[in-house]
């Protein structure tokens, strides 16, 4: 058993103080505020629970500040993406995925959701291996001490009746039911988006998920909506509906274009929402309606998806300012309401994660409250000011992955210089 000590901390009913942590096997045993640090470890700052990564491509890390010479838009920036898709193996996926799985750790992250869809060699022939690119996901994620969910996606088009081609080769299969057959092992499922799975491959996929979760990029630009619409006479919402996508264990990526009638369909069905507004900033993709759909039954989660910023607090700050932008209004989500799409585990199939309470994994971030960024700053008002350079520890499982703002894998810089540099 180990125990830990912090002056302030967010448990499931709002800010506490003096609080005991005790952890045996991994999980909380007993958690007590009003209590003296007698000789348990003492945390610095604030506790809040493990952060939850709902969206990440990891190789996409190898983009950042690199795509912003010429402008450009969302897709010209997929070109780029693609040429750094096109150079990965198993080996040099695993270095990159090592380190940038570190950097979310040092941000606070303990548990990621992976949109996997590097699936084969180039030009789509299978590696010797059918999972080496999933089990390189697996070993990344092991030695930077986080949790993942690796969502095994379905790609089989280049874009509404066009087929794979080039780069886009090694993401696909031959057809839905050869996808299903190699993602039975995965964690989740996804649809990489209406795009990229023709219409009568989605019924497929929504059964092949069986209860795990299924996650799918929805409605990001606009002319993926114009193009569903010219396609099929319906939305992408819609086209999900109709084919039995949407449900509790359905996570929309983005969700940024939604009509009204959209908004109510992804509520009724209580299906998530995974906002990454980070990138959809970076992309250029709009504000979709973040408050629209919790308020229509849609929970809301937080991803960095592209990883152009690798700071889960500031896409949790972010939820609430692009909000006040797009609306005029302050305070349209309550501190608490981010905390929980910070801490939403659902996404991921770890209900059991993201509380400071007994019987949960014991997953937790102190983040400090005396840095340049952080000082005089109200626990309670945390997620308003301070960044991922102010995560202090992160306990997963009760055990630290990062200390004193150290990862256990040493200097993380290093190793992304050495992983992005080996792709170039
Ligand atoms: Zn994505």
């Amino acid at each position: 058993m180990s125990t830990f000590w912090a002056a302030a901390a967010h448990l499931p009913d709002g800010l506490a103080a003096d609080v005991t942590f005790q952890v045996t096997d991994g999980r909380f045993t007993a958690v007590r505020p009003d209590t003296a640090p007698g000789d348990a470890r003492r945390l610095p700052g604030v506790v809040l629970p493990g952060f939850a990564n709902a969206h990440s491509h990891a190789f996409h890390r190898a983009l950042r500040g690199r795509t912003h010479g010429g402008g450009g838009t969302f897709w010209t920036w997929r070109e780029a993406m693609y040429a750094v898709a096109a150079r990965l193996d198993p080996d040099s996926y695993r270095a990159l995925a090592t380190a940038a799985y570190a950097e979310m750790a040092l941000a606070g992250v303990t548990a990621v959701a992976e949109f996997h869809y590097v699936h084969h060699a180039p030009g789509g022939v299978p590696y010797s291996d059918p999972h080496a690119m999933r089990t390189a996901l697996r070993t990344a994620a092991a030695a930077a001490g986080i949790r993942l969910t690796v969502l095994d996606t379905c790609y089989l088009a280049g874009g509404f009746a066009t087929p794979l081609e080039g780069p886009q080769l090694r993401f696909g299969d031959r057809d839905a039911h050869a996808w299903a057959e190699r993602a039975a092992g995965a964690d989740g499922v996804a649809v990489h988006s209406v795009r990229a799975v023709p219409r009568d491959a989605l019924a497929v996929v929504a059964k092949a998920a069986d209860g795990r979760p299924l996650h799918v990029h929805l409605s990001e630009q606009p002319a993926e909506n114009a193009a569903c619409l010219a396609r099929h006479g319906l939305t992408p919402t819609g086209l999900l509906a109709a084919e039995g996508v949407l449900g509790p264990r359905t996570t929309a990526v983005h969700a940024t274009h939604l009509t009204e009638a959209d908004v109510a369909q992804l509520g009724g069905s209580g299906t998530g929402a995974c906002f990454c507004p980070t990138t959809e900033r970076d992309l250029a993709d709009g504000i979709g309606p973040a408050r629209a759909l919790q308020d229509a039954g849609a929970p809301l989660s937080l991803g960095s998806d592209q990883h152009a910023v690798t700071d889960l607090l500031e896409e949790a700050r972010a939820l609430e300012m692009h909000e006040r932008l797009a609306t005029g209004e302050r305070g349209r989500f309550r501190p608490a309401e981010l905390l929980a799409a910070l801490t939403n585990h659902d996404p991921l199939g770890r209900p059991d994660a993201g509380r400071l309470a007994v019987g949960a994994p014991a997953d937790l971030v102190a983040v400090r409250l005396d840095t340049v960024r952080t000082a005089g700053t109200d626990p309670a008002q945390v997620l308003y000011a301070a960044t991922a350079a102010d995560v202090d520890t992160v306990l997963v499982d009760g055990r630290p992955v990062v200390e004193g703002g150290v990862h256990r894998l040493g200097d993380v810089g290093a190793l992304l210089v050495s992983a992005i540099g080996a792709l170039r």
